[in-house]
Parts: C-alpha cells; structure tokens; sequence
C-alpha cells in the first residue's frame, strides 16, 4: 500500500465505467411477470413461457448486503 489515489485516473475511469458496463451486460436478472420465473441472462432475453413481459434488472444496481 503507497498512497492512496485522490481521484481515479482517466485510464482508470475508463476501467472502471467498462467494467460497469460489462457487468450490466453480463448479469442482468430477469423476471417473468407473467409466470413469476427468475433467472440470469447476458440480454434481454424473453421467458420461455413465451411471454415477453420481461423486468430487466441489472444485478450491479443491487446493494451489497
Ligand atoms: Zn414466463
């Protein structure tokens, strides 16, 4: 440990907003409101019931804890 950074770089920034970004793309947890089924996706995929009335919930936006 050395000091610790003030503000992120750009470089790190940039980082930062990827990962955010590759996160939201790559979990994003869907929820049928036509037959209650939850599950993981990568897209904003539809239920295999068919139905297309899909939340799209990215799971980053959760709080920890
Ligand atoms: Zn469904």
């Amino acid at each position: 440990m050395t000091d610790p950074p003030q503000y992120l770089s750009p470089t790190e920034l940039k980082e930062w907003q990827r990962r955010l970004a590759e996160a939201n793309k790559n979990n994003i947890l869907c929820h049928c409101r036509a037959c209650d089924r939850e599950w993981v996706a990568s897209t904003n995929e539809t239920c295999t019931c068919g139905s297309t009335r899909v939340e799209h919930i990215a799971c980053w936006q959760f709080p920890d804890g």
